[in-house]
């Protein structure tokens, strides 16, 4: 295994490792080894064991909470040359599966399917999946995330609307505990015997686990250990945001393709905007339901050069969008609805006419770069304005709010922000009542006004019932907001989970849950 020694030469060689998409960092690694097998990985956590060094695990990252950025002095694991896919395998019930390493992407994961027999190297059971016929139906907008930080994290995209997040879709986990052993889980193998999880890891190490008793919010969420009832064990790592365990092999459970019918309406207002997710929210064959405000449309309008795709005029009198998709399949073809939406489309100010339609792969792929576009364009300004005054950085919220409260509480944020004059964009998962708020300061002075909205807006949505992380996890920029939300019983239930697994707290320290810990972990 590739691993390089000394904070010097990891700096001059491997600055890239130092900070995820959020663009903090927090220190240099000690050592940072590069696996290719589970054997590997098993050899540092172990060298970690002896060494006493904790360690942080690197997937894609992309993430935005700062999860996977090195603290100082640690043994950093970057997944980066662990990216096979290993096979395809059918469960009893028919289920089609597909093994992975950690470090696959989701883009790598997507043109494989395109073609599994044909792939770059054999991959053992390629035949049992037709060509451009499954799909992995967890899109988060990102697609160098690696598999296995989607699945720490628990990400979204826009199918969650219907498909629901990552941890609906993964099947199997093999996964390197903070001693050096390794579990295999597949769903179902382990449920919660009267709150208690009891396993013993495949080197005979028995573990005991109680699973946590607080209740989640009410709404999508990715902040916090999950809990509910009759729990499975593979759920407490699924989100666990590599505080639990390393990921080695993944799993996921593969969907037949769907056909999509897709489109971006454009809108005169947000309300208008609104009323139409209400009526694609009630139908049932609707997969997508994202928005983009006038300011994230705003923000690709000006960018249009740096988009890698040519971006069609913008319609001057609708500056609000939203994207959706429709399965289409032989009996219940998009045609037969079009009435039906046509007027919807009429009631609220727009059309078919308005509306940029994607009924072939090429044109929904169009439709997909722009979505990817748009958060692009702020990180691509964030870094503009950083290199005047270094200490900028973006400010972006990440809530879900429960439904009958959520246009109330989103309109009050949106009065505060343009009362601000902040730079701003706004886009997201609307069918979930998840939206991005990304704040872009330019100054320092900008930046402190930033900060003190999103806390505004984070006790709103915690007194309103929402989450502070609806996907992006905690990561360690938002533990503290995590506390806010469950509160401090809860947060000891988490630590005593962490303990119960990882004693000496040496997977990702201050990712989740702060460190040190209020309690010091038993040794
Ligand atoms: C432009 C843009 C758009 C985005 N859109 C979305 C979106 O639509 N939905 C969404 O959910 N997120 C989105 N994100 C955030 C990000 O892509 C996700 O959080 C993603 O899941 C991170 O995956 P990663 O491989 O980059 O992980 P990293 O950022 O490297 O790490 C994330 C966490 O996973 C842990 N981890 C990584 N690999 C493993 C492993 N093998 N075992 C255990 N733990 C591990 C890390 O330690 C860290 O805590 C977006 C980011 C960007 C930059």
């Amino acid at each position: 295994m590739k691993t390089i020694h000394g904070k010097q030469i990891i700096r001059e060689t491997l600055p890239e490792l130092l900070y995820d998409e959020s663009r903090f960092t927090f220190g240099i690694p000690d050592a940072v080894c590069f696996p290719q097998t589970t054997a590997d990985v098993r050899d540092a956590v172990l060298e970690a064991n002896r060494a006493g060094l904790s360690i942080t695990i690197i997937g894609g990252k992309t993430g935005i909470a700062g999860g996977s950025v090195p603290i100082d002095g640690c043994m950093a694991l970057c997944f980066s040359e662990m990216g096979k896919i290993i096979r395809v395998s059918q469960e009893p019930g028919g289920a089609m599966i597909l093994h992975c390493d950690p470090g696959v992407t989701l883009a790598g994961i997507t043109e494989f399917l395109k073609d599994p027999a044909s792939w770059k190297y054999p991959v053992e059971g390629a035949g049992l999946l037709s060509p451009g016929t499954w799909l992995y139906a967890p899109d988060p907008t990102e697609t160098a995330a690696q598999l296995g930080g989607t699945i720490a994290t628990n990400a979204s995209g826009a199918h969650s609307f219907r498909f629901g997040p990552t941890r609906k879709h993964v099947h199997e986990l093999v996964t390197v505990l903070a001693n050096g052993d390794t579990i295999c889980l597949k769903r179902g193998d382990c449920r919660e015997k009267n709150g208690i999880f009891a396993f013993t890891s495949d080197q005979g190490t028995p573990f005991t686990v109680r699973k946590p008793l607080y209740r989640p919010p009410a709404v999508k969420n990715a902040g916090g250990y999950f809990a509910g009832p009759d729990m499975d064990l593979l759920d407490l790592f699924v989100g666990s945001e590599g505080t639990l365990g390393i990921f080695v092999e993944c799993g996921i459970r593969l969907l037949p393709l769907p056909r999509f019918a897709a489109g971006l309406s454009f809108f005169a207002d947000r309300k208008s905007s609104f009323d139409a997710a209400a009526f694609l929210r009630g139908q049932a064959r609707v997969s997508a339901i994202e928005y983009f405000d006038e300011s994230a449309l705003r923000f690709l309008e000006q960018s249009r050069s740096e988009l890698p795709f040519d971006l069609p005029q913008l319609p001057p009198d609708r500056r609000n969008a939203v994207y959706w998709e429709y399965m289409e399949d032989e009996g219940s073809p998009f045609e037969d609805r079009m009435d039906e939406w046509e007027s919807m489309l009429t009631q609220h100010g727009s059309s078919f006419e308005s509306t940029w339609s994607g009924f072939e792969p090429g044109e929904m792929e169009r439709l997909k770069a722009l979505r990817h576009a748009i958060p692009e364009t702020v990180n691509n300004a964030i870094a503009r304005y950083k290199r005047d005054c270094p200490d900028i950085r973006k400010v972006s919220t990440d809530t879900a709010l429960p439904a009958p409260v959520f246009e109330q509480i989103f309109g009050e944020y949106i009065a505060r922000i343009t009362e601000s004059k902040l730079e701003h964009a706004v886009f997201g998962h609307l069918g979930d009542f998840h939206l991005h708020i990304n704040l872009v300061p330019r100054t320092t002075a900008e930046l402190a006004v930033a900060k003190r909205l999103y806390e505004d807006m984070m006790r709103d949505t915690i007194d309103a019932g929402g989450t502070v992380s609806a996907e992006h996890g905690i990561g360690k920029l938002k533990t503290g907001y995590l506390r806010m939300m469950y509160g401090d019983a809860a947060i000891a239930e988490m630590a005593a989970v962490k303990s119960a697994l990882d004693p000496l707290w040496l997977l990702n320290r201050g990712t989740l849950l702060e460190y040190p810990p209020e309690t010091a972990p038993s040794t």
